[in-house]
């Protein structure tokens, strides 16, 4: 299926009216789609796989900045260190770790958001509210140590549901979440501004619930 360049500047209109953000997201899809999209002036591209960013990224150009939005685990870190541009789906003080580990190594800045659990499904990643509140208190205990990462903001998939009530209800729950920290730790956390939500189906719900970065794949690229 070609790339819909028509929908994707559409949506970037859509997206910066709400001063947010857009990131392609691009698994599975061809090294010559990105390079389209990216000639076409997109520079933010999301994939979820370590393997198949490794392969991508060599063969694209060298300003684009990668987002990693998959389930990483500690062990693949060090592969992606050298180029990645943020992680969104960080759930433990543990990973946290050994991006600085990594990006300490390769002389970068990587930037991290935390994974908020707010689905009511049992099959998503992330962290409840008292659990992201106390990774939070344990980096700043030792802020000192995390030389190479930013903090910057929050990440969030809503329900995979058809009721539009509920995914709205699940991103408001995202916002105050993020408003909560804000108040409580924001002036210990510069770089905490990002709320990372909304995809194909849902991302005209996130805007208007706050999000500043969506991650938008399949109606730009095709179905996968
Ligand atoms: C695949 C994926 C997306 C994009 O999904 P679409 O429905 O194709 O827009 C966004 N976020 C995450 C975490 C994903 O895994």
């Amino acid at each position: 299926m070609p790339v819909n360049t028509a929908v994707f500047h559409a949506i970037v209109k859509e997206v910066h009216a709400s001063n947010a953000q857009l990131i392609a997201v691009s698994k599975t899809k061809p090294v010559a789609d990105v390079q389209q999209l990216y000639a076409e002036g997109q520079r933010d591209f999301g994939e979820n796989y370590v393997q198949e960013l490794m392969e991508k990224q060599p063969q694209l150009p060298p300003d684009i900045r990668w987002h990693f939005i998959g389930h990483l685990q500690s062990n693949k870190v060090k592969y992606i260190a050298p180029f990645v541009y943020m992680i969104h789906g960080v759930e433990s003080i543990k990973l946290l770790r050994e991006i600085n580990k990594q990006a300490q190594k390769q002389d970068r800045i990587i930037h991290c958001l935390l994974q908020f659990f707010v689905a009511k499904e049992e099959t998503k990643f992330g962290m409840d509210e008292q659990e992201l509140v106390l990774l939070l208190r344990t980096y700043l205990a030792e802020k000192n140590n995390f030389t190479h990462i930013a903090i910057g903001g929050i990440m969030a998939m809503a329900s995979f549901t058809e009721d539009q009530q509920q995914i709205r209800r699940e991103f408001k729950e995202v916002k105050r979440v993020f408003d909560t920290i804000v108040s409580e730790m924001g002036s210990s956390l510069p770089d905490f501004k990002q709320i990372s939500m909304g995809m194909s189906g849902d991302y005209p719900i996130a805007l208007t619930e706050g999000s500043t970065l969506v991650r938008v794949g399949s109606l730009i690229f095709g179905s996968r």
